[in-house]
Formats: structure tokens, sequence, C-alpha cells
């Protein structure tokens, strides 16, 4: 088992006083305006060390029932409602700088809770959720419906005719753990945008970013109520889901759990966004700037250690440049410093849990029993977080698991293809359908390939990241609905017809 070089020593005493005293307070949740307390506790997981840190509340039904009616008052008769939109950008724009001035502490915490490295939890996650905020500013002033003419066959009628757009009431947003801080703000942004009051929930595994961005929302001057967090697991999460007080669920994580809530909120008639797992190819052409697209390659797997759900997890290879790349991705992968997440040294951080860790070593397992070639050799290291050696599994066969399955980890398959029609099935074989990436410098078949990927979002020479104005989401077990752009400001509104008879 190859051990990981110890590229900085991992020692809570590193993080600043502010992030320190968090950890030894714990995480209260936000209910009504109050930072909340509650009996039963979960622990807090470094993946960095293994060890416990501190512990979030598990939230009880009353404690969501609490903060439900908290956002229900704060909707029906609370001031967001009546909250003139300019005031609405300013207190939005006010949290995008407030996140800001807090960067160091928001980056620290989700670097503790996640495993994720220091260099993208400041630069990519922190930096990223200012701009979503900063983005969703500008639309309350820009929400309106439009008018039509209207024609009723009735002698000597006149009517006029307009939509209005209104917020759709209390939203209920679940998030996994991959990219909590991120994640929270693509749900609340735009929520409380379109006028909408909000209760959310963060994943038990990783939740003290969006506990401290709790804080920032009050700092700010966003109403009592208007922004709920509750924190727990599954039984909080199916306690939001089932509220007959919801108005719509948001939800991003597993598939599994999406089937679930999907039945539930069918069951009550409740709207329904749904950003599920991936399974994303990324096809890369013999044209294409070979140094570039090795290293963007890498990066669109490697990012978070593979736990990002537009990760690029199945690459097709023009067959004359297959072994060049399989070598080339191999060495890559092996060069890349491993070490604990609040190193500024580290490129790939542990994974989040040691079940997760579990999963993605045990897929590898498989992959190798069925016959691909471990191109990396063993992912297993030795340290104590939960890290995964980033892992080339080549000769890949699209029946395999580890093809088909979403792993949520740094192993990327790789397997040969021989024309464009071959590559575009390879890639459209499966389940899902989040995200694609196309390596090639021919503009002609960058345009040909994207139209024929059937995924939510196709990136061309890039690794897939997220600009707030660009909707992301899926097609087929990827889920429905988009997150970020103009379309989620819509998801947050419902149209109504005004028909008036003027004569
Ligand atoms: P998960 O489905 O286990 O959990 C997600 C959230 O749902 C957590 O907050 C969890 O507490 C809650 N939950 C679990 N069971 C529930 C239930 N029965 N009712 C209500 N809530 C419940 O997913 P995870 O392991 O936390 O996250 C990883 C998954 O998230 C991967 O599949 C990944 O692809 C997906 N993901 C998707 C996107 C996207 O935008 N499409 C983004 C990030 C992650």
């Amino acid at each position: 088992m190859a051990s990981y070089t110890a590229i900085g020593p991992h020692d809570l005493n590193q993080l600043s006083a502010a992030a320190r005293s968090e950890l030894e307070h714990g995480g209260r949740m936000l209910i009504d305006g109050e930072f909340v307390d509650a009996p039963s506790k979960l622990p807090v997981i470094d993946p960095s060390s293994g060890k416990a840190i501190s512990e979030i509340c598990d939230a009880s039904p009353a404690d969501v029932d609490a903060a439900v009616g908290a956002a229900r008052r704060a909707f029906e008769s609370g001031p967001w409602r009546n909250t003139p939109p300019a005031e609405r950008e300013k207190l939005l724009w006010r949290l995008a700088e407030s996140i800001e001035e807090h960067a160091d502490l928001l980056s620290e915490l989700e670097s503790v809770d996640v495993g994720m490295p220091r260099w993208m939890s400041r630069n990519l996650d922190v930096a990223g959720t200012a701009g979503v905020v900063r983005y969703m500013a500008g639309w309350p002033t820009k929400i309106g419906g439009r008018t039509t003419d209207v024609t009723v066959p009735i002698p000597g009628s006149e009517f006029v005719g307009f939509t209005t757009k209104e917020p759709v009431g209390v939203i209920g947003a679940i998030i996994p753990w991959n990219v909590p801080l991120m994640l929270a703000v693509w749900k609340l942004a735009p929520a409380l945008a379109a006028g909408c009051t909000i209760v959310l929930k963060p994943s038990e595994d990783a939740c003290l970013s969006v506990l401290a961005l709790a804080r920032l929302v009050m700092q700010v001057g966003i109403p009592p109520g208007v922004v709920n967090v509750v924190t727990g697991g599954a039984s909080a999460g199916e306690a939001l889901v089932s509220h007959p007080d919801i108005d719509k669920i948001t939800f991003t994580g597993s598939t599994a759990t999406g089937r679930r809530i999907a039945e539930v909120a069918a069951r009550k008639s409740k709207k329904l966004t749904l950003e599920l797992g991936g399974k994303s190819p990324q096809l890369l052409f013999a044209d294409a700037d070979f140094e570039a697209a090795i290293k963007g390659i890498g990066d669109a797997i490697f990012l978070n250690s593979g736990q990002v759900c537009v990760a690029g997890s199945r690459l097709y290879v023009e067959r004359r440049r297959y072994e060049e790349t399989v070598e080339r991705l191999a060495q890559h992968a092996k060069s890349l410093a491993m070490g604990p997440a609040l190193s500024d040294a580290t490129v790939i951080g542990p994974l989040v849990s040691r079940r997760q860790q579990d999963r993605v070593l045990s897929a590898v397992k498989k992959a190798a029993e069925q016959g691909a070639v471990i191109a990396t050799g063993s992912p297993e290291v030795e340290s104590p977080g939960f890290h995964v050696r980033p892992t080339i599994v080549a000769g890949t066969r699209n029946s395999m698991d580890v093809v088909r399955e979403e792993i949520f980890g740094p192993i990327l398959s790789v397997a040969a293809f021989d024309d464009v029609d071959e590559a575009i099935a390879l890639a459209n074989d499966t389940e899902y359908g989040l995200s694609a990436c196309i390596w090639t410098s021919n503009l002609s078949t960058a345009h040909r390939v994207a139209r024929r990927i059937r995924s939510g979002k196709v990136a061309v020479n890039t690794e897939p990241l997220p600009y707030p104005a660009l909707p992301e989401g899926g097609r087929k077990a990827s889920g429905y609905g988009r997150d970020l752009g103009q379309e989620s400001i819509e998801s947050f509104l419902e149209v109504k017809s005004i028909l008036i008879r003027t004569a």
C-alpha cells in the first residue's frame, strides 16, 4: 500500500481563532431568527484525520415543524413578500459582500468538514458562492409578466389580458455534502430573489459552512424566518419533504434519494426540482491539444477527489491515441499532490467519510475483477484520513459496473472509440444525463457532438465549471429542473393569468 507524502501537518491549531471557536461551540440551527440547540447530536468528523472535531444538532420533526412554521409566517404575513424588489436586491448584494469578508472562515470550515483542499475551498467554493449570490441579487427588479392581446367572440366586448409572476411560497431545500456552501446558495439565493422563504437542510456529513452562512444572513438584515437552517439526516429530510406547509422541494443528492422524494412530492402535489447523480462522459478526439486535454481531463474527474456531480468519470479516446493517453493520464494522476485539506500544498484531499472511501475502493476492486486494468496501481493510501489515490481504470467496456455506476470518487474509466458515431453512442449509453466534456480542436466536431450528447450541460475544451448565468441540471436519472441562471429564478415563481373585461 502506498502512503502519501506528508506535504504539511494537519493541525487544527492552524485554523483561525474564529474557526476554532465555531468548532468548540458546535453547530446551532437557525429557526425564526434564533440560533437554537437540540438535545440530539451528530458528530462532525474531520476527513483528513478521521477524528471527531465538533458536533451538530440532529433536528427532530418538531424542530422541522418550527422552521417551516417560521418560513410560512415570514412568507404570508411577514416582511419578505412585501419587501420591494430593489430592497431584496440590496440585501442579497450585502450577503455576497459579507461572504467575501468572511471568506477565510467559510473556507476553513469547508475544508475541515468536507476534506476539500484550501485552494479549492478558497478559490472555487467561497469565491463562486459570492458570485452566485451577486448574480441572483440582480434579478428581483427584472421579474415580470407580459401582456397579450385578447380577442373573445362576444360582440362589442373588450378585454385586457396579462400575466404576473408570483413567488411559489415556502421552499424546502435539501443538499448533499460535497460542496455544501455553494450548493446552499444555488437554492437559497434564487429563492430569496423570487420572494420565497426557505427551510434549508444541509447534509449531516458536512454543514458547518452553511451554519456560518446562516449567521451572515441574519447579520446583513434579512428578516427572521425568511431563511431557516435545520441539520440532521434522512429523518429530518423526510419531515421536511412531507410537511404540508412546504410548497416546493428543491433537492440535490443521489438518484436513489431523489426518487424517494419524488414519490412523496407526487402524493402531496408539491412542486419539485431534482439535481441528481451523474456518470458523465469525456470524449477525447485525436486532433485535440493533447497537453491541455490531459490536464483538463484530470481536472474534470479529480477535482474535489471526484466528489463533484458533473465529474467526467468515463473517458472515451479516439483509438490511435488510446495507449498514449492512458500512459500520460496515469503519470498525471500519480503526480498530483495528496495530503490533508488544510495544507496549501495539497491538490487532492481525502474523501468525505470512511463510508465513501470504502465504496470507492470496492468499486475499483470490482473493476479489476471484471477485467479492467488499474493503470495507476493500488488506489489505497496509508494515511490517517480517508484518502483514495487518483486512479485510471483502463480497458473498460460499457457493460462494466465501473462505467455504469456513479462512484463519486477520483476514478476514471478509459476506453477507445473508432469514429464520431461510436463515440456519441458510447457517451449516451448511460442511465444518467448530467454533463459531458469534448476535447477537440475541430470546431465542427465540437458543435456536432455537443448537440447529440443527451445531457444538461456540455463543456468543450474545459472542465465543466459552473457559471452563475448558465443553468445546471440533468436529464434522465440525473433529474429535472435547473439550478442557476434565469431558469432557477423561474423555478421559484408561479405564473398567474389575469383577464379583465373592459367593455
Ligand atoms: P444523498 O442522497 O444520500 O443525501 C443528500 C441529502 O438528502 C442529504 O442532506 C441527506 O441527509 C438527505 N436525505 C437522505 N435521505 C433522505 C430522505 N429519505 N428524504 C429526504 N432527505 C434525505 O446524497 P449524498 O451522498 O449526500 O450526495 C452525493 C450525491 O449527490 C451524488 O449522487 C451526487 O451526484 C449528487 N449530487 C448532485 C448534484 C447535481 O447538481 N446534480 C450536485 C452535487 C451532488
